[in-house]
């Protein structure tokens, strides 16, 4: 170990050199005569050029030797992946196979979403793989080619087969890539309108993640409020946090079935407090209270309903989600009458809607 970590050393040294070099050499060539000059310290364009240039003569070092010594381009880049994703697991990074929904260039207005399979383990014949439009020059592959916006397509699986240390596919005009050089295999594509639940809530995150955290907690809140009306096809619903401050709860979307709620709408929050044993009672506080989720086709029937109070509108049916992080409640979402009675799956998608509010109040508040 002594040769390889002195040598590690000497081209960390030697990286250092060269780095130093870069800066110098932009600096007295290139920057003096740049409009970007005057605010290069601030935007630290030129350690940023001088890393990036290193950095791409560090990789096409490695490839050209790889090259050299006579190994296959397409073995060259399994060989490349590995070495990616073998600095991603010792950061720490998992890569495990996983279903993602993806929005795709909207074309004549039509909210188009890819169903992928990333890190796929296997294929099989006739799968639909996405694979690179672009000539594999580049060190971003996989997934990360796809997350990082590489433009591809999709191509049948022809062969699957194991040589060396590697997988290879081969796609139907007999173009070969590594099986890590995929960048995943496409499950469906849907159209906003034609999907199921779960997808429909898989692109509601992804909407959801998309906007945080430049948004306001009021903003995100009413797009769950009509999202889960919608799906639950419930006429009222109401969404809450727990005030991390006092530990309130404090509806900020709501439906308006007391006169009182315009008033709230305008105040920006419905806050109910926390009664001095730490409960909030009643059937409302229901799930605040214990941490469950229930449902009621008549309110009055249960143990915790204390009656609505008056001027409310009439209430049949409810149901009502904790917003857990862990074992922590941070808050809670509740429907009411609804055009279909209630029953264990809608509790279900609440609390999958749910667990999507706790990441936003985990960020939020
Ligand atoms: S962008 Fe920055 S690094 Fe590049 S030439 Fe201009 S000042 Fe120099």
């Amino acid at each position: 170990m002594g040769d390889l970590q002195n040598r590690l050393i000497d081209f960390q040294n030697e990286s250092r050199t060269a780095y130093d070099d870069i800066m110098k050499i932009l600096e007295d060539k290139y920057c003096w005569k740049c409009p970007m000059r005057s605010t290069s310290d601030k935007s630290r364009c030129r350690e940023i050029h001088s890393g990036r240039v290193l950095q791409e003569a560090f990789d096409e070092g490695i490839l050209t030797h790889l090259l050299e010594v006579d190994i296959d381009q397409v073995e060259v880049e399994a060989l490349i992946n590995r070495i990616l994703k073998k600095k991603i697991k010792r950061a720490g990074g998992n890569q495990r196979e996983t279903t993602i929904m993806m929005k795709l260039d909207a074309e004549q207005n039509i909210d188009r979403w890819l169903k992928i399979k990333i890190n796929p383990r296997h294929l099989k014949m006739g799968d639909k793989v996405l694979v690179s439009d672009k000539a594999k020059n580049h060190s971003l592959l996989g997934s990360y080619a796809l997350v990082a916006g590489f433009p591809f397509h999709a191509a049948s699986v022809k062969r699957i087969f194991h040589e060396g240390n590697f997988w290879y596919v081969e796609i139907e005009n007999d173009e070969i890539f590594p099986l890590d050089s995929i960048f995943g295999v496409m499950i469906g594509i849907f159209e906003e309108d034609y999907m199921s639940i779960e997808e429909e809530i898989d692109v509601f995150s992804l909407k959801i993640v998309a906007m945080l955290p430049d948004c306001t907690l009021k903003e995100v809140s009413d797009l769950f409020l009509e999202k889960i009306k919608q799906i639950l096809k419930s006429e009222s619903g109401y969404v809450a946090f727990i005030d991390p401050e006092n530990r309130d709860s404090v509806g900020v979307s709501f439906s308006h079935l007391t006169e009182s709620c315009q008033m709230y709408e305008e105040i920006g929050e419905a806050r109910f407090k926390v009664l001095n044993d730490g409960s909030y009672g009643g059937l409302l506080g229901y799930s605040l209270d214990t941490g469950k989720s229930f449902y009621v086709h008549d309110i009055s029937s249960h143990s915790a309903a204390h009656g609505l109070p008056p001027g409310h509108d009439p209430v049949n049916q409810f149901l009502s989600v904790p917003v857990k992080w862990k074992d922590q409640i941070l808050g809670q979402i509740v429907v009411g009458n609804p055009k279909e009675d209630y029953n264990k799956n809608h509790v279900k998608i609440a609390e999958k809607i749910a667990s999507i509010y706790a990441l936003v109040l985990k960020i939020l508040l």
